[in-house]
């Protein structure tokens, strides 16, 4: 171990630290308050933080406070095992309380040299980042959870590869969700090496098109089936200094996914035909994904891409996961600094309709109280007992419509987005649409959307408290020119029973119902053609939803009956 120790106390600045770990040529402190190590900050942590702006912010804002220590008695595996095994760059070493020195990762692994040396050639970009990744094979249990279609398709991909001399790996959500042992087909493809040729290689071979964007070194791959496969470059983006021009440098696939958002998404497979089926694991992924935990990589992550804070808590409900409690603190501190704030309205939106579009929303939404983030969309906007049951009743809606195999088509979101906005006046919801930078299209649909739903609520109300049983071609009229996500919204906000009923009545019953004769039929019967047809269709399609005709005979003789009346019923 070193002793002694240079250390940073937590109300000192970034930019103090920053000096501190330049003059003494270090890339990790302990930060130290009265005498007890409470966080570690690195060097890598204070200069993107000073990138950001942020040199005047507290050490203690964001140092990493979950952190392991050893003793002076620690055996030697042990201290191994944290370096190594658990990415901790810097172990602090304490004795009754007081650090009594720190063992550095350098030194571990000056003396772990000749065992490594056999090992791989992976090169450490920063300390604090783990030097290897783990590696297990796990050819068989892709055989067994993918498809046929996927798997073949995947080893493809290798041959490819290694015909064009790259390396190439399936990435992120897909690997994720293999382990989780969940359905994800949305393949996704990173390459060491030109991602754009190896997509037009695969263009050559097999039946396919592709799409590429030269500017980012991607392409899309679409097969005859409906599979899509997003092909990249591995690359990471080195940050703009006044030194380094900004550039997109082609490097190692460590690089590309030290750039993701949580370390469940860091895990890959290589599907080159030597190595196909490695699970590569540089950052931990495949512990937390075991553990259930959903953990950035780095303290500035949040500050980086705030839109993370809402990726966090999306995933950490949809798996059933928990936010460790590191990240859970940076994400408080995202949130007190304000950086949220910062993210512009369709970034928002973005992530606030992938939200919604969850299979359960309303878990996402609770959690999204714990951490104070409504009022980032709009200051009168909260989450409160009334909003969980309107959230609630729209699964059950939503469930139920399903169920009826309409094939009508629907967003799902938007309802979900009437139920957020419920509690906003008219004003408030045009103040929270420009909010959200939504285009005039979308804009209209929301406010028209949920006012028609209000107000036809409100008609459907007035027949209930006066008694009155309203005809189908009514119940009919007052639904028919609503989108199918207000009426769905109207059904869930409803508490009166009957108002359900008339809406599953339109849904089930109505809202396909037609005439049989059609406009040259009435022509022939005599009635003019011009406006007097279309009235002629209304007056039928009111009285087939009145059940006032059957046949097509009785359709007949409803109009020319009507033919002797000066107007339509
Ligand atoms: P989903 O199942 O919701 O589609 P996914 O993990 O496939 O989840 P995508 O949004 O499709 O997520 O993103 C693909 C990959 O890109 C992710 O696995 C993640 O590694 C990376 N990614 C996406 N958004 C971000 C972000 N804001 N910051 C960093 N990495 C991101």
């Amino acid at each position: 171990m070193v002793y002694p120790v240079k250390t940073i106390e937590s109300e000192r600045t970034l930019e103090e630290a920053g000096e501190i770990l330049t003059r003494y040529n270090l890339n990790i402190l302990p930060v130290v308050d009265d005498g007890k190590v409470i966080g570690l900050i690195s060097k890598q942590v204070v200069e993107k933080g000073e990138y950001h702006g942020l040199k005047n912010s507290l050490v203690k804002e964001y140092m990493t406070t979950e952190f392991s220590v050893v003793s002076p008695d620690t055996p030697f595996s042990r201290v191994q095992a944290l370096v190594i095994g658990q990415n901790q760059s810097l172990l602090p070493v304490i004795e009754q309380n007081r650090l009594v020195g720190t063992i550095s990762a350098l030194e571990v692994m000056r003396i772990l040299q000749t065992e490594m040396m056999k090992s791989e050639k992976e090169v450490s970009v920063y300390e604090s980042q783990p030097l290897y990744a783990r590696k297990k094979v796990i050819f068989k249990f892709m055989k067994e959870r993918f498809p046929e279609r996927i798997h073949h398709l995947l080893m493809e991909f290798g041959k490819v590869g290694d015909d064009l001399g790259y390396s190439v790996y399936a990435v992120g959500g897909f690997v994720r969700d293999l382990l989780l042992r969940g359905e994800n087909f949305d393949v996704d493809i990173v390459v060491e090496g030109d991602g754009i040729r190896l997509a037009e290689e695969f263009e050559k071979r097999f039946s396919c098109r592709i799409r590429t964007h030269k500017k980012f070194g991607t392409a899309i791959i679409l097969f005859p089936d409906g599979l899509k496969v997003d092909v990249a470059t591995a690359r990471w983006e080195v940050y703009d200094s006044p030194a380094a021009l900004p550039t997109v440098e082609s490097a190692s696939i460590k690089m590309d996914l030290y750039r993701r958002d949580f370390t469940m998404n860091t895990l890959a497979i290589q599907l080159n035909p030597k190595a196909f089926g490695e699970l590569i694991d540089f950052f931990g992924g495949v512990k937390d994904v075991k553990e259930k935990v959903v953990r950035v990589l780095h303290n500035l992550s949040f500050v980086e891409d705030p839109t993370r804070v809402f990726r966090a808590i999306r995933f950490e409900q949809r798996f059933g996961f928990q936010i460790g409690k590191h990240t859970q603190n940076l994400i408080k501190n995202a949130v007190k600094v304000g950086f949220l704030e910062r993210l512009s309205g369709g970034r928002i939106l973005s992530e606030l309709i992938l939200i919604l579009h969850e299979e359960t929303p309303l878990p996402v939404l609770k959690r999204m109280k714990d951490f104070n983030l409504f009022h980032f969309f709009h200051h009168k906007l909260k989450w409160d007992e009334q909003a969980e049951a309107l959230f609630e009743q729209i699964h059950h809606v939503i469930s139920w419509f399903d169920l009826l195999f309409l094939e009508e088509r629907y967003e799902r979101w938007l309802i979900y987005f009437y139920g957020l906005i419920d509690i906003l006046k008219d004003g408030e919801i045009g103040e929270l649409c420009q909010r959200l930078a939504m285009n005039e299209k979308l804009k209209k649909r929301v406010k028209e959307g949920k006012l028609q739903a209000d107000q036809a609520l409100l008609q459907i109300f007035s027949w209930i408290s006066t008694d009155q049983q309203p005809k189908r071609s009514e119940i009919y009229k007052i639904l028919d020119h609503l989108s199918t996500e207000s009426k769905l919204f109207m059904m869930a906000k409803t508490t009166q029973i009957s108002t359900r009923r008339y809406i599953s009545l339109y849904f089930t019953q109505l809202k396909d119902v037609k005439p049989l004769l059609k406009g040259a039929d009435l022509i022939q019967i005599g009635i003019q053609s011009g406006p007097s047809i279309k009235k002629a269709l209304n007056g039928l399609l009111k009285a087939r939803l009145d059940e006032q005709v059957i046949t097509r005979q009785d359709e007949i003789e409803y109009i020319q009956k009507a033919q002797g009346m000066e107007t339509w019923p």
